[in-house]
């Protein structure tokens, strides 16, 4: 019976009682995000769009031609633009897709200017791998945590969170509960720290100031493996505890 009542629109309304048409609103700008798992390091590529039909890719792993199918099959069928080619950080795994990204829709890559040192030694990385790695797309845009990042009508903000690499980047929208974190923080575990430009305690240190400052309900969209929470990360993950 309490619950029933409490339905009811208090006097008043509709100034300060939520209407439900403000929540269908509210829900239509909702940015979406599709996960798709790429090359040998089975690395998750992101790219997210809103109603807009705008859309960023973020950290583009596709290494053969049919993932690079794939990739662009998605984004035609679902008629999205992409406008924006971001990385995360440049480890070999993240940006084996770059170069055919940058080519087929004409983007500028979005990165911290620090990770030029990543994307270097990246390099001889590929060739032990047997890879073939394309140098840098040309056009360069350097972003800092000072930056925004737009597409349609959303936005996310950037976190500088170095230890796994020298300047890792999240990316994240606080309205909308969600990160791009990278190789900065998995479901049960952190990025590892014996790459060029890592080191464990900075690594630490960026995400217990950066990220466990969020709310339980920030999800997190990894570089590799299954999504997570803050909330579960805060209380489980062993490297956090
Ligand atoms: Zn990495
Ligand atoms: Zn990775």
């Amino acid at each position: 019976m309490l619950l029933q009542s409490k339905r009811v629109a208090p006097k008043g309304w509709p100034f300060y009682f939520m209407d439900v048409s403000c929540i269908m609103q509210k829900n239509l700008i909702m940015i979406q995000v599709k996960q798709f798992v790429f090359n040998e390091f089975e690395e998750n590529t992101y790219v997210l769009f809103d109603e807009t039909k705008e859309c960023i890719i973020i950290d583009p792993g596709c290494y053969k031609v049919q993932e690079q199918e794939v990739l662009s099959k998605f984004i035609l069928t679902n008629n999205l633009k992409p406008v924006k080619l971001i990385n995360t950080h440049c480890h070999i795994d993240h940006v084996l897709g770059n170069t055919f990204v940058a080519g087929k829709w004409n983007l500028e890559l979005y990165l911290h200017r620090e990770e030029l040192f990543t994307y270097n030694s990246t390099s001889a990385w590929a060739s032990m791998f047997g890879m073939v790695l394309d140098s840098i797309p040309e056009k360069q845009i350097y972003i800092t945590e000072a930056d925004e990042i737009s597409f349609g009508i959303s936005k996310l903000r950037i976190a500088f969170t170095p230890g796994h690499s020298v300047a890792s980047l999240c990316f994240y929208n606080l309205e909308q509960n969600l990160c791009i974190a990278g190789d900065v923080l998995f479901a049960g575990s952190i990025g590892r720290t014996d790459l060029p430009g890592g080191d464990y305690d900075t690594l630490v240190r960026s995400i217990k100031t950066k990220l466990l400052v969020w709310p339980d309900e920030m999800r997190i969209y990894p570089g590799h493996g299954p999504e997570t929470t803050i909330g579960v990360e805060r209380t489980a993950n062993p490297f956090l505890q």
